[in-house]
């Protein structure tokens, strides 16, 4: 390879997910291109695809991102099974074109989602490099989560360069290469979200950011606004719940009946906080629970849209114990010594359930209630979830790692 060739390196995200786990290997690509140690010019860009533009604009602010290319998908219908195939097709092309014409050597994306998706199948139909973070995990079922599971089966058949998160995802990367007798190269790495936190936590402590900017959020369906800081600093216990799976919209009806069995029974002593997404098939179940909230006069269940990074981290940080249908949260959760309650049926992230860390309760309501009614009644079974010592997901060096593969990759 010239050695005086640049190296042009564009970093993918499109989604919240992508945006917090693709920040440490972005920071540590551009210390690459500001020293040169590695005896190359590195040009690294980022690209917001806008998948949740609403979502990303304060990770931006937070991580002091300035995106150096962003998609226009305005316009998109409304229809959620029609969302998925408008999507895919702007971001397909949008994609196309600006691979073109920028000519990156290396598109990396992380995880599953259909701005991964279509980016590297874009940077593929143009013989372009691909490098996926978080590569290699599977459910095994091609529908959860979906689509997120067909995604990364896609992203896995034209990646060159695979940086796996944990030693299952290795192994099954490593059993699918004999399968497809790809020229790729599985790395196991750890999972950057660890880094994210690392840095994150690091930003939050020191203040080097202005909680003001960030301390008030929007409650769903009245819409007013409250700070949830100072909210935080009264509350009594509090479990917090997310849900947004497309596969879990109608169990997210089971999970609300639990919720009101429990909040009905803890008035006073315990309550939940909910951060509903976007998705509306999700958001159908809590804005009825919202309403029987309001009948019931039930005050212990507050209702928040999207909660910014590091106002969720203190909400993490701070709560009982967490029920989540999330990827992220659900490795997030070990490093803040928080058990987690899955809500799925399957995941990709056994290895906080073979830790004791984490539990897969399903999607049924007499599930649900008794798996939250153990940590709330049993303190035994409560602490034994805590394990300070025991981090399944990665070390905090998940980042340098990737760099120094990319950067050895282009050397030799
Ligand atoms: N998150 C956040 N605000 C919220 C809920 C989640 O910042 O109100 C963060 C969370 O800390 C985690 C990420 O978003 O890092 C997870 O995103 P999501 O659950 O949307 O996607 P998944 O991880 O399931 O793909």
């Amino acid at each position: 390879m010239d050695i005086d060739k640049k190296i042009k390196i564009i970093c993918v995200a499109g989604t919240r997910p992508e945006f917090i786990k693709v920040f440490p290997v972005y920071k540590k690509l551009l210390e690459l291109q500001e020293n040169n140690r590695s005896g190359h010019i590195f040009e690294i860009k980022w690209l917001n695809t806008c998948q949740h533009k609403d979502l990303t604009v304060d990770l931006e602010n937070f991580f002091e991102i300035k995106p150096d290319f962003v998609f226009n998908l305005e316009n998109m219908p409304d229809s959620q099974d029609l969302r998925l195939a408008a999507l895919g097709t702007e971001i397909l092309w949008q994609a196309s074109q600006l691979f073109e014409e920028y000519k990156p050597d290396l598109v990396l994306i992380q995880g599953d989602t259909l701005s991964a998706q279509q980016c590297a199948l874009a940077a593929f139909y143009l013989h372009i490099k691909v490098g996926h973070i978080e590569a290699g995990i599977r459910t095994n079922d091609i529908n959860a989560p979906f689509p997120e599971e067909l995604a990364r089966r896609i992203i896995s058949q034209v990646s060159i360069l695979n940086f796996t998160p944990g030693k299952i995802s290795q192994n099954t990367l490593e059993a699918e290469k004999i399968m497809y007798k790809s020229k790729s190269y599985n790395f196991y790495t750890g999972n950057t979200v660890v880094d994210t936190l690392d840095y994150s936590i690091k930003k939050i402590d020191n203040h080097t950011f202005s909680w003001q900017e960030y301390a008030t959020v929007k409650q769903s369906f009245d819409n007013q606004e409250i700070n949830l800081l100072e909210h935080l600093r009264q509350s009594k216990k509090y479990i917090l719940v997310t849900a947004h799976r497309r596969e879990n919209s109608e169990a997210c009806k089971n999970l609300a009946k639990a919720i009101h069995r429990i909040a009905t029974k803890f008035q006073g002593e315990i309550e939940f906080i909910i951060s509903v997404h976007k998705n509306p098939n999700a958001r159908v179940a809590f804005e009825e629970l919202y309403g029987q909230c309001l009948q019931d006069k039930l005050h212990n269940i507050k209702f928040f849209e999207a909660v910014n990074y590091p106002l969720f981290l203190k909400l993490m940080a701070n709560c009982f114990f967490i029920v989540t249908d999330s990827g992220g949260i659900q490795e997030e959760a070990p490093y803040l010594s928080k058990p987690v309650l899955i809500f799925r049926n399957e995941t990709e992230r056994t290895e906080g359930i073979e830790y004791g860390l984490a539990r897969l309760i399903g999607t049924q309501e007499h599930m649900i209630h008794g798996c939250i009614m153990d940590l709330i009644t049993d303190t035994s079974s409560y602490e034994s979830m805590i394990k300070n010592d025991l981090q399944p997901y990665g070390d905090g060096l998940a980042a340098s790692r990737i760099a120094d593969v990319i950067s050895l990759y282009f050397k030799k």
